[in-house]
């Protein structure tokens, strides 16, 4: 059975009040309405994670993920945050490869590479994305472009290794634009991900990977998503901002 799982990438979004309070809010309704066995992972900014991380403190659920982490252990790097760092206060999970950072601050598959190993020798469970952009849709390139992505920054790790990763497909057209991939779209290339993870690392690994879509993700179009059966939840961006349409994604498997 993979682990089904919902994670919330908050950006660079909320003061600290603020983020405590949707924590707080979304911890609540999570004991009082949660009743399938689902983790559940908050990545808020940096500087809420040590608060955050004791709002959920004891909760069955939820999880404290981060945004980001530097593929260095310690050192000169001034403004940049250790997977020890986070693993002090209480990180688990740590969303590498968004395509936000890869398009923003130039993060390619090589470098991401070093992240990945880095967190993974923390103890640190990598949310390692990947997607295409519409350009490379349109020119029927998607399916290459993204399983080389996975190629070039994951499958120098052993199998054991790669088993403890969790993939979110995110197709670049569809994040924060409101416009969804369809169920099929999204489907098609989990179960291309997956063949391509068995072709490497066999059928035991690939079955055993959770793999989440994000891109404008919702309450009124998670269900049908998560129903694919090669998709195992969600990593939401715009609606893990609201704690009653988070929970009610949380609640669409
Ligand atoms: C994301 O940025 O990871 C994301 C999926 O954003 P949104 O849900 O807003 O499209």
């Amino acid at each position: 059975m993979r682990d089904k799982i919902v994670a919330g990438n908050w950006k660079m979004n909320n003061t600290l009040d603020e983020g405590i309070s949707l924590a707080s809010e979304i911890s609540n309704m999570v004991a009082d309405e949660v009743m399938d066995d689902v983790k559940v992972v908050l990545c808020p900014p940096f500087i809420h994670l040590s608060s955050v991380s004791k709002i959920i403190e004891g909760t069955d659920k939820l999880y404290l993920g981060a945004q980001n982490c530097n593929d260095h252990t310690s050192g000169a790097y001034t403004g940049e945050i250790s997977v020890d760092m986070l693993k002090s206060v209480g990180v688990q999970y740590v969303i590498i490869g968004h395509s936000e950072r890869r398009e923003y601050y130039g993060e390619t598959n090589e470098f991401l590479m070093k992240k990945v190993d880095t967190a993974l020798a923390a103890g640190l469970t990598p949310i390692f994305c990947c997607g295409e952009s519409l350009e490379i849709r349109e020119k029927g390139e998607h399916f290459d472009f993204v399983t080389n992505q996975l190629t070039e920054s994951l499958f120098h790790l052993s199998a054991d290794d790669f088993g403890k990763l969790v993939i979110a497909y995110e197709p670049i057209w569809a994040i924060g634009t409101g416009k969804t991939a369809s169920k099929e779209q999204a489907q098609e290339m989990h179960e291309k991900l997956r063949a391509h993870i068995a072709g490497k690392y066999g059928e035991g690994v690939a079955e055993g990977i959770s793999i989440l879509y994000g891109g404008s993700c919702k309450p009124s179009n998670a269900a049908e998503l998560f129903a694919q059966k090669d998709i195992d939840g969600g990593l939401i961006g715009g609606a893990s901002l609201k704690s009653r349409d988070f929970v009610d994604i949380v609640k669409s498997f």
